[in-house]
């Protein structure tokens, strides 16, 4: 490596060292994204709007595939119509921002941009829904929603993000019960099969639950510094709004009752997500599902004869099949190119010069292991179908091994304090479910419950941080 070459790495300080540091330094210098004028608010560049569309499609026809139908509802929603839901509106009134004026004029009602939109789709569903036979509704929009945050970091926590936003009408609790588990269900499987990124999934307890929700269900992944992120959320809002918004339906029995609700969103938030589950001190690691580009192809010596041409035939041979680019630029040198798009996360670098060309054979890198491998042309195309399989579940397989390293298992509130000082991760511990008890634990070790698994183990009687009855066995963690 040349030295130019290495500064450039050099330019991302190492994880260890300083892991906000990382993060920032690889999402700017990857151009992703950029700062905007206004604080919270961050600007997408093509690189980074890429990963969004490519989840984006993959979500979208699980979504559809599941029954359910896109729509758009207005971005600005009446204050009388936030205040309708109690709990709701104490939840969201510090994020909101708000309407006040149409040109010169002061409005009649202040307007608020949604923080999310169950309460405009609510007043909107209270029109439409007449009778059993019309349900049950099955939304979804995708759109941008506004939260006043007091901290942020691009995409892990914005003033504005991207998001879906699914909003479902039933007849009966259960299945709405059951189309929040389907969704979070459909959540976990795009977090693993897509982002190559395993989560946990389960509860919110009650002081962290959704406002307004019956019941929210969430998936958390942990991060390379041990800290959790809540990945995507689904929640059964049961008859909460539906009562408050006065939506009705003339059931089999010829009453009129309220419906059961749900929703569930999932945001640009991910894309931190797959930036601090398998990046490195390189830059990014893409999982190839979501990649801008999968495979790159760097011609060598590509001023001799026949270089470009090859090159443009490999590209020819894989475009169908594969996002795929040709690096051609005259004023880099290979060397820089290979850096460059280490440091961007492409999967599969091709390499392809004169020698080579002689033997009818390419170079293929993977990224993820930084292993190089020597392939005849006429198998470039399989090879890289195999490779872009095992560079995922290679990746996910060692997020997995990541987040259980970083999980532990404890037995007293002393040992809790010294993970989260010393090591933090996920801890796995019993709990007695009172909100007194989670207040101090966050107080104390700065770490939240992060969610009550599906999947329970018993490990004793007593909760260890309060000495009272245990209910059940929790996650808990530092998060962003
Ligand atoms: P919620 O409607 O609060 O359940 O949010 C749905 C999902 O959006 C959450 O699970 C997060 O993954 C994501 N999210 C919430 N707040 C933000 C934010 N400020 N920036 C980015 N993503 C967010
Ligand atoms: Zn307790």
């Amino acid at each position: 490596m040349s030295k130019k070459e290495k500064q450039f790495v050099e330019e991302i300080t190492p994880m260890e060292v300083d892991f906000p540091q990382w993060y920032t330094d690889v999402i700017t210098k990857t151009d992703l994204v950029d700062y905007s004028p206004v604080k919270g608010f961050m600007v997408i560049k093509p690189y980074g709007y890429a990963i969004w569309e490519n989840i984006q499609q993959y979500m979208d026809g699980r979504f559809k595939e599941t029954g359910h139908k896109n729509c758009y509802f207005p971005l600005l929603i009446p204050e009388s119509l936030l205040k309708k839901e109690a709990e709701h509106v104490e939840g969201f009134a510090p994020e909101v921002a708000w309407v006040t004026h149409g040109g010169q004029e002061e409005l009649a009602e202040r307007l608020c941009i949604r923080p999310t939109s169950e309460t405009i789709i609510c007043e909107m569903y209270s029109k439409w829904l007449k009778s059993y036979r019309d349900l049950p509704f099955l939304y979804n929009q995708w759109c941008s929603v506004v939260r006043w945050e007091k901290s942020t970091r691009p995409f892990l926590r914005t003033s504005e993000f991207l998001w879906q936003e699914g909003h479902t009408l039933h007849e009966t609790y259960d299945e709405a019960q059951e189309e929040t588990i389907q969704m979070l269900n459909i959540y976990k499987e795009t977090a693993e099969e897509l982002l190559a990124m395993p989560v946990v999934v389960g509860r919110k307890s009650e002081k962290e639950k959704f406002a307004g929700a019956h019941a929210t269900y969430t998936m958390e992944a942990l991060m390379h510094d041990g800290k959790a992120l809540q990945a995507g959320t689904s929640h059964n809002l049961a008859q909460h709004f539906t009562t408050a918004f006065d939506i009705t339906f003339l059931d089999r029995d010829g009453e009129l009752k309220h419906p059961y609700h749900t929703s569930w969103g999932v945001s640009t938030r991910l894309i931190g997500g797959i930036i601090m589950v398998h990046g490195d001190n390189r830059g990014l690691v893409f999982p190839p599902g979501v990649a801008p580009v999968q495979v790159v192809i760097v011609p060598i010596a590509a001023h001799k004869g026949g270089v470009i041409e090859k090159a443009d035939e490999i590209f020819s041979q894989l475009k169908e099949s594969f996002r795929v680019e040709v690096d051609d630029r005259e004023n880099y040198s290979p060397g820089w190119k290979f850096n460059e798009w280490e440091m961007k996360g492409v999967p599969i670098r091709i390499e392809i010069g004169p020698k080579d060309i002689e033997k009818q054979q390419a170079v293929l890198f993977r990224r993820d292991t930084l292993e190089k491998e020597v392939v005849p042309l006429e198998e470039v195309k399989e090879k890289v179908q195999g490779l872009l399989k095992d560079i995922h579940n290679n990746l996910l397989l060692k997020a997995k091994n990541m987040r259980d390293e970083k999980t532990y298992y404890i037995k007293s509130f002393d040992e809790m304090k010294e993970i989260m000082e010393k090591r933090p991760g996920f801890v796995k511990a019993m709990w007695c479910e009172e909100r007194e008890c989670e207040d101090k634990i966050k107080a104390e070790t700065a770490a939240s419950v992060r969610c009550i698994p599906f999947e329970q183990e018993n490990l004793g009687d007593t909760c260890p941080f309060c000495g009272k009855e245990a209910k059940v066995m929790a996650y808990f963690a530092k998060a962003y």
